[in-house]
C-alpha cells in the first residue's frame, strides 16, 4: 500500500504522525517514508509493507495531510505505466532531459586507463557536440586477474577533463555502496565540472542491496541494466527497488542476453524490446550495442554489426545510446576488440542520425494513419 500526501505536508509534522500511529495499529505492518522529486513538485509517499488487508483504504484516505491511497496489486507501481498516473514522466539531470521522446548518444572508453585516451575522447565528443559520455572506473571483471579499473584514484582527472570538454554527464559503473560516495566526494572535490549517471551493470542487476543504495540517494540518475540471464519482468521487478526507495530518475538499458543462440555475436541482441520497455514504464530507454554484438565486424553491406544492432535499437525508439570507442583499442585495457575506433565517431553519429530521423518520421506516419483510421469513426458521432 502507498499513501501518497498532500503537497506541503511536513514529513515530520503532526498529520505524518497521525497516519503513522493509525496504520501501526495493525500488527505485522511497518512503514517507509519517501520523498521523491518529480519534474513538477516533490511528493512525499509512505510505502506500507507487510500485511496491509485488514487496514481499510477509506479511513486512510480520509486523514488529514491525505492525498489519495493506492493498493500496490499492480507491477512495477512506480516505473510501470498505469491509468492512474498524475506525475509527468521523465526527469532533469546537469542541464538535460531524460524521458521517453529524449535522444542522447553516450560515447566514451569501456575503462579509463590513461589521461591521454581520456582528453582524446572528449576532445572528439566536443568537437562532435556530444556532453555525453560513459567512462568506467569501476570494473567488474569475470576474472579476478583481469584490470579491475582505476577506481577513486582516476576519478579528480577524469572529472576535470569532463569539465575542460563541457562533457554534462558520463555513465559509470558502480560495483558497491562505497562507490556512490566516493563519486560524490570526487565530484565536490573537483567543483562538480561535470555529472553522473550511476551505472547497474548486468552483473549487478539483481544486486537488491545495490539497488536499495542507489536509489536511496537523490544526487544522481542511474542507468540500469538488464540482467543477461533474466526475464523483462524479473529485471523491471529489480529495477523497481531504485524507484521504491525514492530515486526515480532511472534509465533502463537492454545490452542483450547470454546464450549460445547469439553466436557469433557476445549476447543475443534484444532491442525489440525497446518498444515493449517503453509501453509498460515509464522509463527512458537506452540500448547497449557493443557489449551485445562484442566484435568488430564488418557486414558485407559495408556497416559494422554493431552499428546495425544501435540502428535496431534506435529505429524502435531507444532514447539513449551507449557505446564503447577507444583511440587505440588495441591498447585497450579492458573489451579493446570490441570498441570502435574514434575516427569512426563521425560515421557513427551520422549513421545514428538517419536512423533516428526514420524513427520520428515512422512515429509521425503512425499518428497520421491512427488519426485517419479515427476520422470515419468522429464523422458517425458528429
Ligand atoms: C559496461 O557497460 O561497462 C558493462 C560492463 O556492461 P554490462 O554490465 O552490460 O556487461
Ligand atoms: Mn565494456
Amino acid at each position: 500500500m502507498i499513501i501518497i500526501l498532500k503537497p506541503d505536508v511536513d514529513p515530520s509534522g503532526p498529520e505524518v504522525q497521525r497516519i503513522l500511529e493509525t496504520l501501526h495499529y495493525y500488527q505485522g505492518v511497518t512503514t517507509r517514508i519517501s520523498a521523491v522529486t518529480g519534474t513538477e513538485r516533490k511528493v512525499i509517499e509512505i510505502y506500507v509493507l507487510g500485511d496491509t488487508s485488514r487496514i481499510p483504504d477509506e479511513e486512510i484516505a480520509h486523514l488529514p495531510g491525505v492525498e489519495r491511497v493506492v493498493r500496490v496489486s499492480k507491477k512495477y507501481r512506480l516505473i510501470g505505466r498505469h491509468a492512474d498516473d498524475q506525475e509527468a514522466f521523465g526527469f532533469d539531470y546537469n542541464g538535460l532531459h531524460f524521458d521517453q521522446d529524449s535522444f542522447y548518444i553516450f560515447a566514451g572508453l569501456c575503462a579509463v586507463d590513461t589521461p591521454e585516451h581520456v582528453e582524446m575522447m572528449f576532445s572528439a565528443l566536443k568537437e562532435a557536440g556530444l556532453v555525453t559520455s560513459r567512462m568506467g572506473a569501476y570494473k567488474p571483471r569475470t576474472n579476478p586477474y583481469s584490470f579491475q579499473g582505476h577506481g577513486r584514484k582516476c576519478l579528480p582527472w577524469v572529472f576535470e577533463l569532463a569539465g575542460k570538454y563541457g562533457i554534462r554527464c558520463i555513465a559509470m559503473e558502480v560495483c558497491k555502496e562505497a562507490h556512490i560516495e566516493e563519486i560524490y566526494e570526487e565530484l565536490e572535490r573537483a567543483g562538480r565540472p561535470t555529472g553522473v549517471m550511476l551505472q547497474i551493470g548486468t552483473r549487478n542487476a539483481q544486486n537488491f542491496e545495490l539497488l536499495k543504495a542507489v536509489g536511496s540517494q537523490q544526487e544522481f540518475p542511474v542507468l540500469y541494466k538488464r540482467g543477461m540471464g533474466i526475464t523483462i519482468e524479473e529485471s523491471l521487478n529489480a529495477c523497481e527497488y531504485i524507484a521504491s526507495e525514492g530515486n526515480r530518475n532511472i534509465v533502463y538499458c537492454l545490452r542483450g542476453v547470454k546464450t549460445n543462440l547469439g553466436d557469433p555475436h557476445r549476447n543475443l541482441v534484444d532491442f525489440a524490446h525497446v518498444p515493449v520497455v517503453k509501453s509498460l514504464t515509464r522509463l527512458p530507454v537506452c540500448v547497449d550495442p557493443t557489449h551485445s554484438v562484442g566484435r568488430r565486424h564488418f557486414a558485407p553491406d559495408g556497416i559494422q554489426e554493431i552499428f546495425h544492432a544501435a540502428a535496431q535499437g534506435v529505429i524502435a525508439g531507444a532514447n539513449m545510446v551507449l557505446v564503447e570507442f577507444h583511440p587505440r583499442p588495441e591498447k585497450a585495457l579492458c573489451d579493446g576488440p570490441q570498441a570502435l575506433r574514434l575516427e569512426e565517431l563521425p560515421h557513427f553519429l551520422e549513421d545514428m542520425r538517419i536512423v533516428r530521423e526514420a524513427y520520428l518520421q515512422r512515429k509521425d506516419l503512425a499518428s497520421r494513419y491512427a488519426l485517419q483510421s479515427m476520422a470515419p469513426k468522429m464523422a458517425a458521432v458528429s
